[in-house]
């Protein structure tokens, strides 16, 4: 499968790109001129997202039979427990399963904001929605992995045990939480490797374009911010012209320090835009013809 791949893409390292369900006509436009642009790159397809909660789940659904249906390519959903019943999120990947897609991300996921006292009893961890998944359908089903450790975990190693446990109980690759720094990628793919997890890691590469708000997931999530990136856009901000050329090149470098730590595959997070995500796919060999 990963000759064909290789083959497909024509050697340059595998792409797929993740939206989120849009919350207006305007914006589900918007998005279909992005998925049409990017399709012909998305060698490893599409995911779209999940609100926290399960939330978007209809949006979810919606979006991700769309953009299969437009594209022909294979699109994971991504499916967030917490919040929901094990009854209600079963359905919801049942759902799924009719409507003809065959990828799932099984997550936990994190407390709606909105929602004040106690969560309907569900699934408390990812693992155990991995196995019910598995039990229910031949899916291909992913999990997440945070290579600077997910912030409630006591350490990254005892992270790193649990994201064995996820595999193991039938996931067959991780996608990753972005890094800013690409050295904690390869650090966590040998401390992988040491653990003996053998599925592909796949890192998640956030485009550089919007840097203030990037700089805020990244404190919220625990991320490390490398000292270069820091003074590039500090400098950057001096000098509003520049932030686009910043952005641009600073992410064709992440992407190749990535794939020079041993990416098997970029998951682009493409936050439904496409101009820089296409750029990026062109300059790492990605043709559309
Ligand atoms: P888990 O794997 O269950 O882990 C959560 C925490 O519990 C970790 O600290 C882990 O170490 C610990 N843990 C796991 N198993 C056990 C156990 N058996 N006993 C004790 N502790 C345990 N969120 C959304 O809302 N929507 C999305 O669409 C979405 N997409 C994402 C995509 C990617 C690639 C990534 C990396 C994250 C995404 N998230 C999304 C965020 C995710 O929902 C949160 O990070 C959430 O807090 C954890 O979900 P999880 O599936 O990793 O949880």
């Amino acid at each position: 499968a990963l000759l064909r791949r290789l083959v497909e893409s024509r050697g340059a390292v595998p792409l797929s790109f993740e939206f989120f369900p849009p919350r207006s006509e305007a914006r589900r436009d918007a998005l279909r001129e992005t998925v049409d642009r990017l399709a012909p790159v998305a060698s490893e397809g599409f995911s779209v997202t999940m609100g926290a909660g399960g939330t978007t789940r209809t949006g979810t659904h919606d979006t991700a039979v769309e953009v299969a249906r437009r594209t022909g390519r294979p699109v994971m959903a991504h499916l967030t427990a917490l919040g929901l019943s094990r009854e209600e999120a079963l359905e919801a990947a049942d759902r799924l399963w009719r409507s003809g897609v065959r990828r799932v991300l099984a997550l936990r996921g994190d407390r709606p904001r909105a929602v004040q006292g106690p969560l309907p009893p569900g699934f408390a961890h990812a693992t155990d929605l991995v196995a019910a998944l598995r039990a229910r359908h031949d899916w291909t089903i992913a999990v997440a992995a945070y290579p600077e450790k997910h912030p409630e975990a006591g350490s990254l190693d005892e992270d790193i045990g649990h994201l064995k446990e996820k595999l193991d109980a039938g996931a067959s690759v991780a996608f990753c939480q972005f890094v800013l720094d690409p050295a904690a990628y390869g650090r966590f793919l040998e401390a992988c490797a040491r653990r003996g997890i053998e599925a592909p890691i796949v890192p998640g590469l956030m485009p550089l374009d919007g840097w203030t708000r990037l700089r805020g997931f990244a404190r919220a999530n625990g991320t490390t911010v490398p000292d270069w990136l820091e003074r590039l856009f500090r400098q950057g901000e001096e000098t509003p012209e520049l932030m686009p050329a910043l952005a641009a090149t600073a992410t064709l470098e992440q992407a190749r320090r990535l794939i020079a730590y041993g990416a098997p595959a970029l998951h682009v997070y493409s936050m439904n835009r496409w101009p820089l995500p296409l750029a990026l796919a062109r300059l790492l060999g990605h043709s559309e013809s």
